[in-house]
């Protein structure tokens, strides 16, 4: 079975959608690295196309109607979205769902310290990463330092071409014979990530020297005066100090925009496509189609990476609580109720795909392998040795699926991460299942995916978005 190229499918105006669309795309890569800036982009974004918060909406007395559009946050980095349809919600909804976190390299709790004339953060990555892409990179540090008085403090620090930068120091090659016999799991550890932050002494006059000196404190302080200085720094710049660090969340992500590659720039490099590709594109889809019979929903997750944990992860119970808040808005609420909405919804769980890369033939199966520029990916299963930890949608759902797909046009394929047994990696589709909905995993192909920078094809995500419109417009099964 052959799938189409979508290139050749698209007319000049098509195009130009295309190229709107992708500009738009990089534009929320660079404001959304970190979970809760993607939460801040999307809040902005959706707010000024009419959507209110839940929780104001709850205050305020009123009602939900078909057409009204509101959303909830979890924690800053979780959302769930709405849109009312015609018909009554126990019928079912029809959901989109992503994840917006990243693998990335976090900071640790106690992370700041000094050796040999360099300061380090100290830090312990997230997610699946080949720890020896990272060092030797230009890199930047996003997040919040909350303070004892509940201040948050925000940093994004990297990103605009006057910032520094940070990184993690590689081996010289001259000196490397030893390190180059070791396997690649083991060629820079875990430990081994500290981020370098600075290397410049703290100016201290002789006077001040010597009285910083009577106790052994203060002789510890006086020897590590690089590390002072970012102190200093710390304080003098965000007001806070080295404790302040106990209750922070900073990230470390690669430094610099989204690009275009390519002589005819028809691909995407950009940190945090997984999965931050099917995020944006759900979202868009979402405020892109006005009116439906089923209601419409987003939800867009953290900790996807490590396994879906916590209350902001897919198994916290926020999205099932925001949709109980909904119904009874609505006059639908009831825990039956509930449960038959959940039970007749249908949901695209939207995560990335392995893009077949010729370069690396023999851990594909060509057949049953997504190609970049040949559409929306659809995965029937996910997981890993006999399909464990997968969600397996069901045969007439992937037909309901075929049928509006093509009807609209939509250039799709299928696929399976990679040949049988040589790896595997699960999505939130098995969570949703729960419920007893339909759910299928489907996305977008990714090459280099969990690397820094990390590509897709335009096209891809261009017929995921217009996949997805069809899919939340479509009538249930
Ligand atoms: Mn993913
Ligand atoms: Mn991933």
């Amino acid at each position: 079975m052959e799938r189409k190229v979508t290139w050749e499918t698209y007319d000049e105006e098509q195009m130009k959608e295309l190229e709107a669309l992708n500009r738009e795309y990089r534009e929320f890569l660079d404001n959304g690295k970190t979970e809760r800036e993607c939460i801040d982009t999307i809040v902005n974004t959706i707010e000024a196309e009419g959507y209110r918060e839940l929780e104001s909406v709850i205050e305020s007395g009123a009602k939900l109607q078909k057409g009204d559009k509101v959303y909830s946050v979890a924690m800053n980095k979780s959302i769930a979205m709405f849109q009312i349809g015609e018909k009554p919600m126990t019928e079912g909804m029809n959901i989109l769902g992503a994840h917006i976190d990243s693998p990335r390299i976090d900071v640790k709790q106690n992370p700041l310290y000094e050796d040999s004339g360099l300061a380090y953060l100290d830090t312990h990555y997230y997610g699946g990463v080949k720890k020896y892409q990272w060092v030797a990179i230009p890199l930047a540090l996003h997040g919040v330092v909350v303070k004892k008085d509940g201040t948050i403090v925000e940093l994004n620090i990297g990103e605009n071409e006057d910032d520094p930068v940070f990184f993690i120091s590689d081996l010289l090659v001259h000196l490397s014979a030893e390190q180059m016999k070791k396997t690649a799991a083991q060629v820079i550890e875990g430990e081994a990530l500290d981020l370098i932050v600075g290397s410049k002494p703290i100016h201290i006059d002789s006077e001040k020297k010597e009285e910083a000196e009577e106790t052994d404190t203060d002789k510890k302080k006086a020897k590590e005066l690089v590390k002072e200085g970012i102190l200093g720094i710390l304080k003098d710049t965000y007001d806070i100090e080295e404790e302040d660090f106990l209750s922070a969340e900073l990230e470390i992500v690669p430094a610099g925009k989204a690009r275009e590659v390519g002589f005819d720039r028809s691909l995407i490099l950009a940190y945090g496509q997984d999965d931050r590709v099917c995020a944006f594109t759900s979202m868009r889809a979402m405020l892109d189609v006005k009116e439906t019979q089923r209601t419409m929903c987003c939800i867009l997750v953290d900790k996807e990476e490590i396994g879906s944990v916590g209350a902001t992860g897919m198994n916290s119970h926020f999205f099932e609580n925001a949709v109980a808040e909904v119904m009874n808005l609505n006059g639908e609420y009831s825990e039956l109720n509930l449960r038959r909405c959940l039970s007749r919804s249908c949901m695209l769980s939207s995560d990335v795909s392995a893009g077949y890369d010729p370069a690396f033939a023999s851990c594909f199966e060509k057949k049953n392998s997504a190609f970049l520029g040949k559409g929306m990916v659809f995965n029937k299963f996910t997981g890993s040795r006999g399909k464990s930890g997968s969600n397996d949608a069901n045969a007439e759902y992937v037909a309901h699926l075929r049928k509006i797909m093509d009807e609209k046009g939509i250039v799709w394929q299928t696929a399976e991460l990679g040949k049988v047994d040589v790896g595997g990696g699960g999505t939130i589709a098995y969570i949703l299942a729960v419920y007893g909905m339909n759910v299928i995993d489907s996305g977008v192909a990714v090459l280099n995916m969990h690397a820094p920078w990390e590509a897709t094809s335009k096209a891809d995500v261009y017929e995921t978005y217009r996949g997805y419109k069809v899919f939340v417009e479509g009538a249930s099964m």
